[in-house]
């Protein structure tokens, strides 16, 4: 299973997903990251939080705290997607660095306490994806706790976040006896047992088998209430697939009229593949978003998420690592190469690309180029902060305001 990450630039722009995963701090952001990287491969072991080495908390202020402070991007590949995670801090106090992430992100993962629900950070953090835009679908997580319960978290979402749930899952089991889901879209149930990382399979069980049918045509219903087209083709067709059902739920998500709701336990393993997939089916690739534009003055310069169109990128992160700084960017257009000159817009200063790399948590792997659509690590950059614009010098353009107060974090 382990992924060739070298080939990671064969991914087309449409097989990319920019993500990032929301949470309220204990809710199981970090686990959720984890099970991520060990299913796509990229880690080969399975971290425990606890033990403070986990791949994403790499960083040994953040071991410390037991909390993400640092955002981070981690890059994996799925299903021939790759899908680049934006680590956000969840602890309240970091907001700013929240707003930042979320300008460079397509999409998130939205983790919830399955006894907690939503609570007072995931609704601010919630709030904050709505003024970006940010489509999302919703990972109710613990639900092998005691007081474990997806309809009571699913109701303070509807009424916390006042958006509209889709549940696409009905838990298996209940609490320490919660072994997997069904699949509602296609009407199958995923077991993970106990002690292996795999997934079976199989028919519905008999006594959920009335359950899972009310629930699916449940979910038709409010689709096909929210989504005119859709409910125009369900008339037509004498049965509705799950394709077709994922489409729908794929347009209502990217328009943000509604939210997919998956649930699980990342830390024992369950429901992290159909998370995986879930991401991958309805979450936007880099081409799905409007084409980023200009801030300040020039507001109608727009740049589209096209490979050959003039470099533009947004610094989003500064490390200062023992290796030498490391200058995070989201490539929004155009290709940069290393030995590349490119202008720093708000500072009008030249900067040269230097090696470019994809981030694997705490590991890197060069890549000769990086395209629009892209999150990728640039050695070399001496100056820029975060929130700078890079961009080709024949063609300038500023992507933020300038900022007065941008760290640079250093790493011992
Ligand atoms: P974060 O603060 O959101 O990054 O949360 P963590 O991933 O650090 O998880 C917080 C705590 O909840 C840790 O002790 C995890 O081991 C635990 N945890 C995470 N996921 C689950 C789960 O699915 N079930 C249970 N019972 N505990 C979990």
């Amino acid at each position: 299973m382990r992924a060739d990450l070298n080939r990671n630039h064969l991914v087309p722009l449409t097989g990319i997903r920019n993500l990032g995963i929301l949470a309220h701090v204990d809710a199981g952001k970090t686990t959720v990251t984890e099970r991520i990287l060990y299913l796509t491969g990229t880690v080969h072991r399975r971290g425990e939080v606890h033990e403070g080495t986990t791949v994403t908390d790499f960083d040994p202020l953040e071991r410390d705290r037991g909390i993400t402070i640092f955002a981070a991007a981690v890059s994996c590949l799925w299903d021939g997607h790759r899908i680049n995670l934006i680590d956000t801090p969840g602890h309240v106090d970091f907001s700013d660095e929240v707003e930042r992430s979320l300008r460079v992100l397509d999409g998130a993962v939205a983790v919830f306490d399955a006894v907690a629900g939503v609570e007072p950070q995931s609704e601010s953090v919630w709030r904050q994806a709505d003024r970006y835009g940010v489509p999302r679908i919703a990972f109710v997580n613990k639900m092998d706790r005691a007081g474990a319960d997806l309809d009571t978290a699913v109701e303070s979402i509807r009424e916390r976040l006042r958006v509209i749930p889709l549940v696409v899952q009905l838990p298996i089991g209940r609490e320490d006896g919660f072994t997997g889901v069904v699949d509602l879209l296609r009407v199958r149930a995923l077991v993970w047992e106990t002690g292996r990382d795999t997934v079976t399979e199989g028919p519905v069980p008999d006594a959920l088998a009335d359950e899972a049918r009310r629930r699916r045509r449940l979910l038709e219903e409010n689709v096909a209430e929210l989504h005119p087209a859709a409910l125009e083709e369900f008339c037509a067709l004498p049965e509705i697939s799950a394709p077709t059902l994922a489409a729908a739920l794929r347009d209502l998500t990217l328009r943000g009229e509604a939210v997919v709701v998956l649930c699980g336990s990342a830390y024992r393993n369950r429901g992290v593949e159909p998370l995986l997939d879930a991401i991958v089916a309805y979450l936007p690739a880099p081409s799905d978003v409007p084409p980023v534009r200009a801030a300040g003055d020039d507001p109608g310069q727009e740049r589209p998420a096209d490979p050959a169109a003039p470099f533009a990128g947004l610094v989003f992160k500064v490390h200062a690592a023992p290796t030498g700084r490391l200058t995070y960017l989201r490539v929004y257009s155009g290709t940069i190469r290393r030995g590349d000159v490119v202008l720093d817009a708000g500072a009008r200063r030249t900067e040269r690309i230097g090696r470019i790399l994809r981030v694997q948590a705490d590991r890197h792997t060069e890549t000769d180029h990086a395209t629009a659509g892209d999150i990728v690590a640039v050695a070399g950059i001496k100056a820029a902060r975060a929130g700078a614009t890079l961009c080709a010098p024949g063609a300038p353009l500023v992507l933020e305001p300038p900022v007065t107060a941008s760290p640079v974090v250093s790493v011992a």
